[in-house]
């Protein structure tokens, strides 16, 4: 029997699938044939699988190193169930039912081994693993080896010189949800993976239309009120960033009549368990909830999911959004955004000391990557080109049908050929481009002229030449800024304004109020060659305006 049969062959009689999905079956193999992996597929596209089979079909024990010490129990009862012999060992065990594995482990009844990190750290561990043939390790949520990702944990640093010190190195396999070039670099070098066979998949959902669509906040209410009006027969998530706002938000739904739950973090456990079973069971269509909601909720029928808010990253919005259409059927994820949402990010980001474990400089990388990370969710806000394109670019797998044996595979209805894949609404919109480097140049100014004192709506008001009585102390009239923008509407200039925070020509400083101060990119406004523009949707086509 091949590789390839005896893999598919295992899938049926262990899983009870008759196929593989993309990207598993050139991971089972590679591991087979004693090569490292790099897996990089979402959440819920089927990693397990990848290191399970190879373990069921190696001859000796598979080490399976998790962080989720909380999700072992149920993972190794499964794999049991599944005629799998599988243990692990955490800290929630006592020494005797440790012994009790340990002995098992070193008498070859155990085929998959899991532990945390951290375990590899102990001697006694180490002096396990170098007696006990191991045939494969498998690293779970393999970025958080990184500072640069979302969730590093230096515990994981040690995982690198745990392989190197076994006497005889096995196939080793990473796996995470997380692209990043910077993270998956960090991967093959921190865990020393040696020419590791990179599979990155199953990121594009062509049933998912992805829907972006700038709105000032006090109207987002409304929209979300419209939508679930216009939809009431399905089941849909919205996504709050705050407590407050998924409260104020469920209240507003049910006053009009649209029956919603609310669900977060600051509720007791029994109401976020009522909560989340009206919502799985039908009984309410509606869940408006914090990102609190949502992790290892399988409900195969959300039609759509709307972010009242923008997310930290693409990662975290695609594994938010991506709860909408599990069973295949055509969905909608939008996404309600607006220049004052990402400034809010920013300043959250630049305040977060919350991770103490880390010393200062590892801190500062943490944040410069979270910004980077949020830099990608606002490219997807700004960009004109299509959103199934710009979110599987963002995860390495191009949709292009020559970019290697498992990418593209997923590609959304008719990319390939017209470069509209007719399921997002960029795809189905003609943007206009509006040339504002006189504008911005203009902000720039006043900002300078005020001594980088005041907020964005003096400003405002000041290059349309108000006299409005909170400006006087200013003394206005004086400034050579003042009336230079009386030809623009108010609108613009503050779009403007809020564009320039969010590329760096200006930042909002924190205080009482907010201050509008020059950013590390303040000087370019005043070089002869700026130019500055914004763009808008001009038109969008009735499918992209029209729910489905
Ligand atoms: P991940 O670790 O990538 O988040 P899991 O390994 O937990 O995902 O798999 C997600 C779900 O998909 C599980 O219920 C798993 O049994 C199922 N699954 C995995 N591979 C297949 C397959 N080839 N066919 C059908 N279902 C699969």
């Amino acid at each position: 029997m091949t590789a390839h049969q005896a893999a598919l062959e295992a899938l049926t009689r262990y899983f009870g699938y008759d196929s593989f999905r993309p990207g598993q079956q050139g991971i089972v193999e590679a591991l087979l044939a004693g090569r490292d992996v790099l897996g990089v597929m979402p959440t819920g596209a089927g990693k397990s699988v990848c290191y399970q089979i190879p373990a069921a079909l190696s001859p000796g024990m598979t080490l399976v190193i998790s962080p989720l010490i909380s999700l072992m129990r149920d993972q190794v009862d499964a794999l049991n169930d599944l005629g799998l012999p599988a243990a692990f060992i955490n800290t929630t065990q006592t020494p005797d039912e440790q012994a009790m594995v340990f002995a098992q482990a070193a008498a070859g009844q155990i085929k998959l081994l899991y532990v945390a990190p951290e375990r590899l750290e102990t001697g006694r561990f180490r002096d396990f693993a170098a007696r006990t043939p191991i045939s494969l390790i498998a690293v779970d949520e393999a970025h958080c080896v990184s500072q640069w990702g979302q969730d590093f944990r230096s515990s994981y640093l040690g995982i690198g010189d745990f392989i190197a010190g076994l006497p005889q190195r096995p196939p080793v396999g990473a796996f995470t949800a997380t692209a990043t070039e910077r993270v998956r670099r960090d991967i093959v070098g921190l865990l020393g993976l040696r020419n590791p066979a990179v599979t990155v998949t199953g990121f594009d959902r062509p049933n998912l239309y992805f829907d972006v669509v700038k709105l000032e906040t006090k109207y987002k209410a409304a929209w979300v009120a419209r939508y679930v009006a216009d939809h009431p027969d399905e089941s849909g998530i919205v996504y709050c960033a705050t407590r407050k706002t998924t409260e104020a938000l469920t209240d507003t739904l049910n006053q009009m009549g649209h029956p919603a739950v609310a669900y977060h973090g600051g509720m007791s456990p029994d109401a976020r368990e009522a909560a989340q079973r009206d919502f799985i069971t039908d009984k309410v269509p509606v869940v408006v909830a914090t990102n609190a909601f949502g992790m290892g909720i399988d409900k195969s029928n959300v039609r759509y999911v709307i972010h009242h808010n923008l997310p930290e990253s693409i990662e975290a919005y695609y594994q938010e959004a991506g709860r909408a259409g599990r069973d295949g059927e055509p969905s909608r994820c939008t996404l309600l955004w607006n220049e004052s949402d990402i400034v809010t990010r920013r300043r959250l980001l630049d305040n977060d000391y919350e991770n103490e474990r880390l010393t200062p400089e590892e801190q500062e990388i943490v944040r410069q990557s979270k910004r980077r990370l949020l830099d990608g969710m606002v490219g997807y806000c700004r960009t004109t080109d299509c959103l199934h394109r710009y979110m599987t670019r963002y995860f390495g797998q191009e949709l292009s049908p020559n970019a290697g044996s498992t990418a593209g595979e997923d590609i959304a209805a008719d990319s390939s050929q017209s470069g509209k894949c007719g399921a997002c609404s960029n795809c189905e919109s003609t943007f206009e481009t509006i040339d504002v480097t006189r504008v911005a140049q203009a902000i720039s100014r006043c900002v300078h002229d005020v001594g980088q004192r005041v907020g964005s709506g003096k400003i405002v008001k000041i290059l349309r030449g108000s006299r409005a009585q909170d400006l006087a102390w200013l003394n206005p009239e004086r400034m050579p800024t003042f009336g230079m923008l009386k030809d623009v509407n108010e609108a613009r200039v503050r779009d403007v304004l809020s564009q320039m925070a969010t590329d760096g020509y200006l930042s909002i400083a924190e205080g009482r109020m907010p201050i509008v101060m020059f950013g590390a990119r303040a000087a370019e406004t005043a070089a002869p060659d700026f130019h500055y523009e914004i763009k808008r949707v001009e038109r969008k086509s009735e499918a992209a305006g029209s729910g489905r």
